[in-house]
């Protein structure tokens, strides 16, 4: 299955992108975790997008999709992948439709401003794995650390109060117009966010098999 999450930031495509990488045996491939991995390794892409992610900016264009087609270009891909935080521009989307990967489906998880500012003031990072918890809704088994790797967790420097809300507004204005541009392709499905990220999983996972 090729399957793009769409979503506003926080929505929760990564925990769900974690669940349907399981099932399906395919790799998750997302942009945020790519752009921040390279920021802490130092490499000149890293540089390049730092000023842009600390603010909550979007990375320009050419290096998201330089980033994606190196991607998919490797093995694992070739069965399958989600794509996470990646197409997030009509450019970004109209650049994949050109690479000739044909998409099975783009899901949408429909969450309110609200609930989404309420979200991202409690995520918390790992600091080493880039794995994702929640002071209330995902708590890891200790406090402040990773499940899996014993590292710190961390406030991520986008998930700040005002860069949340410039993110929001990018979201819909560079973002949400991906909806139509995947509905008119006819490969759009949405699922409402749920209170509890586990039903939100079991709609996920039902809506998937359908199709
Ligand atoms: P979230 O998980 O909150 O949706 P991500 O980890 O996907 O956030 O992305 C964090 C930041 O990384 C974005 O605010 C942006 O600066 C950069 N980024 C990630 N994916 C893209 C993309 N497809 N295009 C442009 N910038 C991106
Ligand atoms: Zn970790």
């Amino acid at each position: 299955m090729k399957l793009i999450l769409l979503g506003a930031p926080g929505a929760g495509k990564g925990t769900q992108a974690e669940v349907i990488s399981e099932k399906y045996n395919i790799p998750t491939i997302s942009t945020g975790n790519i752009i921040r991995a390279a920021l802490k390794n130092g490499t000149q892409m890293g540089l390049k997008a730092k000023a842009y992610i600390d603010s909550g900016r979007l990375v320009p264009d050419d290096v998201v999709i330089g980033i994606i087609k190196e991607r998919l270009a490797e093995d694992d891909c070739q069965n399958g992948f989600i794509l996470d935080g990646f197409p997030r521009t009509i450019p970004q989307a109209e650049a994949l439709d050109s690479m000739n990967v044909s998409i099975d489906a783009a899901l949408s998880l429909e969450v309110s401003d609200r609930e989404i500012v309420k979200r991202m003031s409690g995520r918390r990072v790992c600091e080493k794995c880039g794995a994702s918890y929640h002071t209330e809704y995902k708590k890891p088994k200790t406090e402040g650390i990773c499940d899996g790797c014993g590292a710190p967790l961390i406030i991520r420097k986008d998930d700040e109060p005002d860069t949340v809300l410039d993110r929001l507004d990018i979201y819909h204005k560079q973002t949400e117009p991906l909806k139509s541009y995947y509905k008119n392709q006819g490969k759009l499905i949405t699922v409402e966010g749920q209170p509890k990220v586990e039903d939100t999983t079991k709609l996920v996972l039902d809506t998937l098999s359908e199709i």
